[in-house]
């Protein structure tokens, strides 16, 4: 139920307007979020690669109304990837699609995400999945860019029917994937609802990825998964540079550190910028837990 109120609280536009003006909301939302501008967020990717762990550079935003604004979008990822070559930072951006215009003109978007994969060096752009509305069509575009010679990453949720065929379909065309759980409130016409059914084909997906994928990233916070991905690799005698795990910023830290200890990759999804507010409720949907972290932070 706790899930179902965030989920539904992340879409309200008066408690977002209240939440994103507020002063004290710096107060809660640090730990998950690195900063409302790029520099906080290189900062914080510097810091990160200083005890061995990349990270991905989210620049908060969803759903832009205008071309304009899409254009903004991109240039702001624009300038995160001149950040991060300017730096030599191990680090790559993480955008979705309708930041870049998919729901006004999907040529156009396909075009922004040209544009910064022109630009960065190869890998350097992930695109992330938006709801069940919107997987044709992310999918299309990551398989045009590939097509055009920009490859770029993209993800598919465990939690969709559909995945297992998407991934044989994203792995012959060598896309490299980032296999996750899903992270919207899908119906039961194609979406697993119980959390034991998801993490069964989240387990077996990822075997195919490990087996078959291009450098996949494995992005969970499940230690149970982990362990699973660890044992797996060493049973297939699969090297750890072959594939990488992506952990959110700021959500279990003390497995992330043992992650990096045991010598494998990991890379931590580290969002920015002012429009925190939806991605910061769907993270208080998946842990109500978080809930009391923010209130003690909050009477602090
Ligand atoms: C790098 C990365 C990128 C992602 N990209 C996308 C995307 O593009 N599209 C999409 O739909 N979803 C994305 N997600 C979110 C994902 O789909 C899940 O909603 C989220 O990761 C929680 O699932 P889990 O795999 O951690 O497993 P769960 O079964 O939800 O959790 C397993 C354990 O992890 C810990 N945990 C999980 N979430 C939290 C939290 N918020 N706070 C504290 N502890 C927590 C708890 O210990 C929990 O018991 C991404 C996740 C990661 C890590």
């Amino acid at each position: 139920m706790m899930r179902h109120f965030f989920l539904f609280l992340s879409g309200h536009r008066g408690v977002r307007r209240w939440m994103e003006t507020s002063s004290v909301s710096k107060k809660f939302t640090r730990r998950f979020i690195a900063g409302e501008t790029l520099a906080d967020a290189l900062t914080v990717c510097a810091d990160l690669a200083r005890e061995g762990i990349w990270s991905t550079l989210d620049h908060l935003g969803e759903n832009v109304t205008s071309v304009e604004e899409a254009a903004a979008s991109r240039d702001a990822y624009l300038q995160a990837l001149a950040g991060i070559e300017a730096r030599g930072l191990p680090a790559t951006v993480s955008v979705k699609l309708t930041q870049l215009g998919l729901d006004l003109d999907e040529d156009g978007c396909l075009e922004n995400v040209r544009q910064m994969a022109a630009k960065a060096a190869p890998g350097r752009v992930e695109i992330d999945m938006e709801s069940s509305a919107y997987t044709d069509r992310t999918l299309g575009i990551a398989e045009r860019a590939a097509a055009g010679f920009e490859r770029v990453r993209c993800v598919i949720q465990a939690y969709l029917y559909r995945s297992g065929a998407d991934i044989e379909r994203m792995n012959r065309l060598a896309i490299p994937v980032r296999l996750c759980k899903g992270a919207y409130d899908e119906p039961a016409a194609v979406a697993f609802r119980q959390k034991r059914e998801v993490d069964r084909n989240y387990l077996a997906l990822m075997k195919t990825l490990l087996d078959q994928g291009n450098y996949p990233a494995i992005a969970t916070h499940d230690e149970r998964i982990i362990g699973e991905a660890f044992r797996y690799a060493r049973e297939r005698t699969i090297a750890p540079d072959k594939f990488e795990f992506q952990m959110l910023y700021g959500i279990r830290r003390d497995l992330q550190r043992r992650i990096v200890d045991l010598g494998y990759r990991l890379r931590l999804y580290v969002p920015y910028g002012t429009a925190w507010y939806p991605y910061f409720m769907r993270r208080l949907a998946e842990r109500p837990a978080n809930v009391v972290f923010v209130l003690r932070n909050l009477l602090r």
